[in-house]
C-alpha cells in the first residue's frame, strides 16, 4: 500500500516536470514576436537605426547623407 502511494507520487511529480518542460519548449519554439531586424550603426555619430533607414557605403552605414560625406571626408587623408 505504501509503495503504491510512493509510486503514485513519483508519477505525479514526473508528469508535472514533463508538463513544465513541454510548456517551456513550446514557448521558446514559437516566440510571440518575430525577431527585430539587426539595427545598423551610423559610422559617424553612432546612432542605431533600422536597415531600411540606413545609408550604406561600402561596409559602413550612416544615418544621413550628410554623415556619410562627413565620415568619408574624415577618413580620406588631406594634402
Ligand atoms: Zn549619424
Amino acid at each position: 500500500m505504501l509503495t503504491r502511494i510512493i509510486i503514485t507520487g513519483i508519477v505525479i511529480a514526473l508528469v508535472i516536470m514533463l508538463y513544465r518542460k513541454f510548456n517551456r519548449a513550446k514557448k521558446s519554439a514559437a516566440p510571440s514576436t518575430p525577431p527585430a531586424p539587426a539595427m545598423k550603426k551610423c559610422a559617424h555619430c553612432g546612432v542605431h537605426l533600422p536597415p531600411g533607414d540606413a545609408i550604406q557605403s561600402g561596409e559602413h552605414f550612416y544615418c544621413s547623407e550628410q554623415h556619410r560625406l562627413q565620415h568619408e571626408k574624415d577618413q580620406s587623408p588631406h594634402d
